[in-house]
């Protein structure tokens, strides 16, 4: 965002092509990923009241052969302006796909779900439906087990094709989940419009709701148009016992975030689920 506001500056002020240079290179890296097999993705915990784990939520990595391990806030709007986010997100539901699928033959992980996060622009592919179809059939993953996270921005345009996209992939049995509920500026009239399993709770006032009557204000609310929607509610960012304990005495009952554990690779998921029944 930085870099929008300075397009003004000379194109030969010498940081600015430094920067276009890094981001041409980053460009160039970022197409060569998926060829050398650079794409991870980590696994985080979703748990219960009682801290049974119940499902996770894939979010990608970039291992980089020199910068280590990228976190997605550097690369994905850099996918998103490149469009790259289409092949990317279909590795993506490709992995979580085979994971559920894997997963299912196994008395320990079976009932886990597996939430992915979908890119309005990769939504809005004409044939997003047909791919997730055809990845589904293709690794035999069980349909229910799959979330999709979307966002508020995906409804401000496009309403009826995005409801007829959802309920055309609910018929497979696929859920949906409303990822960053409540830091969209849309109306709320959507909710009732379009077939939700979930609302997601976004960490910036789950991480408040301690210390912040308004924050604490807007998560009562939003535990309450869920009940009253019929919808499912989970909390991310949830880090602490008190938060929990808070999350708990207002009715939410699952909870993502820190306190559960940080995303993390799957032999290492496998292992603390192995380990222990609740977290
Ligand atoms: P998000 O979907 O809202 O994911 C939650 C982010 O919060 C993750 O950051 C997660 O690591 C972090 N987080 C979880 N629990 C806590 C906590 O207790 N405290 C704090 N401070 N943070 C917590 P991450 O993995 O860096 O992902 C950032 C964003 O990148 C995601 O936000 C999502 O919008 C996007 N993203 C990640 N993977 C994908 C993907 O496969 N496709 C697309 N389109 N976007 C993705
Ligand atoms: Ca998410
Ligand atoms: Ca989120
Ligand atoms: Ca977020």
């Amino acid at each position: 965002a930085k870099r929008n506001g300075r397009s003004s500056l000379s194109f030969f002020d010498p940081t600015m092509q430094a920067e276009l240079l890094s981001r041409v290179r980053l460009e160039n890296e970022l197409r060569e990923a998926q060829a050398n097999d650079e794409w991870r993705l980590y696994y985080q915990p979703q748990v219960d009241q009682a801290g049974r784990c119940i499902g996770v939520e894939g979010l990608l990595r970039w291992q980089h052969p020199e910068r280590g391990l990228v976190s997605p806030g550097v690369f994905i709007p850099l996918l998103e302006t490149t469009e790259l986010i289409n092949p990317v997100g279909d590795w993506v539901l490709e992995t979580a796909c085979r994971q559920l699928a894997q997963w299912a033959h196994h008395p320990a992980f079976a009932e886990l779900s597996v939430a992915v996060n979908v890119s309005p622009l990769q939504f809005r592919q004409v044939d997003f439906v047909a791919k997730v179809e055809a990845i589904l059939q293709r690794t035999q993953a069980p349909c229910h087990k799959l979330k999709l996270e979307v966002t508020e921005s995906l409804f401000l345009e496009e309403r009826d094709d995005a409801r007829d996209k959802m309920l055309r992939l609910k018929q497979k049995g696929v859920r949906f989940s409303l990822d960053d509920f409540g830091t969209g500026y849309s109306s709320l009239a959507y909710l009732a419009h379009l077939p939700l399993d979930q609302l997601k709770i976004d960490q910036s006032f789950v991480q408040q709701v301690i210390h912040s009557k308004a924050n604490a204000a807007i998560v009562e609310s939003t535990i309450a148009l869920a009940q009253s929607l019929s919808l499912e509610v989970i909390a991310e960012g949830v880090e602490r016992d008190d938060q929990q304990a808070w999350l708990l005495t207002h009715g939410c009952r699952t909870y993502q975030g820190y306190r559960y554990g940080r995303p993390m690779p799957l032999d290492a998921l496998e292992a603390m689920l192995s380990a222990e029944s609740t977290i």
